[in-house]
Parts: C-alpha cells; structure tokens; sequence
C-alpha cells in the first residue's frame, strides 16, 4: 500500500510522494533513485526516500530466499561491510538482513524488485539462477563473491545482472552526462552493434530492436520508471 504523505522517523518533516525533476539519492538507503518518491516539501533539506524505503515494513520475505526471515534496519548492524544479495553493491543507509549465521542482505528496493515485467510484446524474468553471461560484463557471477541476480529475456538469450545495470546508470549519473550516456554505456557489451552493424539486414535490425526493449525494459524493472527519460534517446537509435 502506497501512501501520498507519511511521517517517517528518518525526518522531522511529513514527507510527500511526488515525482522528482532529477535521479536524486535516497536519504534513506543512500541508492540512487528516480521519479516517484518521498519527499520533503521544503526545499533546503533536499531530502528523499524511495517508496520502497518509505514504506518499509519492519520486516518481510523473499521467494529466492524461503528460509529467511528478514529484518529491517536503519544501519548495517555490527562492523563488517554488508553486500546485497540482489545487486551486489555495498549497504550504506536502510537495508534487510535475515538472522542466518551466514546472514543474507537486501536494500529494501532490491527486496521489491518486479519477478517480472513485459511491453511491447518482450517479457523479463528476475533470476537468481546463472544460466547464462551477463551481457555487459561477459560473466556469470559478479564480484565480492555474491553471485547477484539478474533479468533474462523470456528467449533467455539476454541476460544482464542487476549489479552491472545499477553501476552503469550511477556511473553515468555521477560523470554528468545521464541522460545522453545512459543508453550508450549500456550497450557497449551489447549485441547490438554488432547485429546491427555488421550482419544489417532484417534480422540485424529486429535483433538490435529486441535488445533495445529488453534494456529498456531491465532500466524500468531495477529503477521504477526512468523509461521515460531514456526512451527519446533509444527511439532516435532505433529509427
Ligand atoms: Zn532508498
Ligand atoms: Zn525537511
Ligand atoms: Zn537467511
Ligand atoms: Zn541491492
Ligand atoms: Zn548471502
Ligand atoms: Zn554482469
């Protein structure tokens, strides 16, 4: 359930859920963020959560993690550095961790991350198996020795981990050139030159097209709705 206004005990003020102009970080979980969230109407605090951080329910589950029990936390508790088992990148705000020796991590949005997600006659699947590479970094498992999950096109032909998607869109938020570059970096282990390029031709075209919706599709499943942001540029390519 999605509220329009909540107070929340990480902020004085009663925070409103209303669209932000720019990709902000989440006061919250310190991730980046776009569109949709909480936000304090005075301006001067500059301050946001997503809905996810928001609304986070004191404790929840995860159906690739049945055995575990999740908690919510404010901060990492105990010293050692965290890493969510979703997307891999480190825990530094809001976070879940289940009470398994061996305990498990999830930011709140890695935790309601979409199983699936379908336009334009293209369907994702979040995966916590590898079964294929990863498309942009030609790997299956990716670093600190958490395997991460991923998006897999229906086809299972396209497969990108959630972490290398996550660090390409902050890398380009952080080089000041999101909104051209967002898409390019993307593609860069991509087929698409390639089929595109090279093979042309029909099949090239269809196939460079179908990559294009299914990393529009990936971008929109692990952001909520950047979509619209990118969407112009991913036209322009594909005519
Ligand atoms: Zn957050
Ligand atoms: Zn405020
Ligand atoms: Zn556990
Ligand atoms: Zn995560
Ligand atoms: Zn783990
Ligand atoms: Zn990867």
């Amino acid at each position: 359930m999605r509220f329009t206004e909540i107070d929340h005990f990480s902020h004085p003020h009663r925070l409103l859920l209303e669209s932000a102009e720019v990709p902000f970080r989440c006061d919250g979980c310190k991730e980046l963020g776009f569109g949709l969230c909480y936000q304090c109407p005075y301006e001067k605090c500059n301050f946001h959560l997503h809905k996810e951080c928001g609304n986070a329910p004191p404790s929840t589950s995860h159906p690739f993690l049945k055995r575990c029990n999740f908690k919510f936390y404010k901060e990492t508790p105990g010293w050692r550095a965290r890493f969510c088992d979703a997307c891999g990148l480190d825990i530094k705000g809001f976070l879940y961790q289940c009470s398994h020796e061996h305990a498990h991590d999830l930011h709140p949005c890695c935790a309601e991350l979409p199983r699936s997600l379908s336009s334009n006659g293209e369907k994702i699947y979040l995966s916590n198996q590898v079964r294929s590479k990863c498309l942009k970094c030609k790997r299956k498992e990716i670093a600190n020795g958490v395997k991460g999950w991923s998006y897999v096109s229906s086809c299972g032909n396209y497969c990108y981990h959630v972490a290398c998607v996550k660090e390409a869109i902050i890398e380009n938020w952080q080089g000041g050139y999101f909104q051209l570059d967002v898409t390019n970096e993307l593609q860069i282990s991509g087929p698409s030159q390639e089929l595109a390029g090279r093979s042309g031709g029909t099949s090239g075209w269809r196939k460079a097209r179908k990559l294009w919706l299914i990393l529009k599709l990936v971008v929109s499943a692990i952001f909520g709705d950047p979509v619209t942001l990118i969407s112009s540029l991913v036209q322009a390519l594909l005519d």
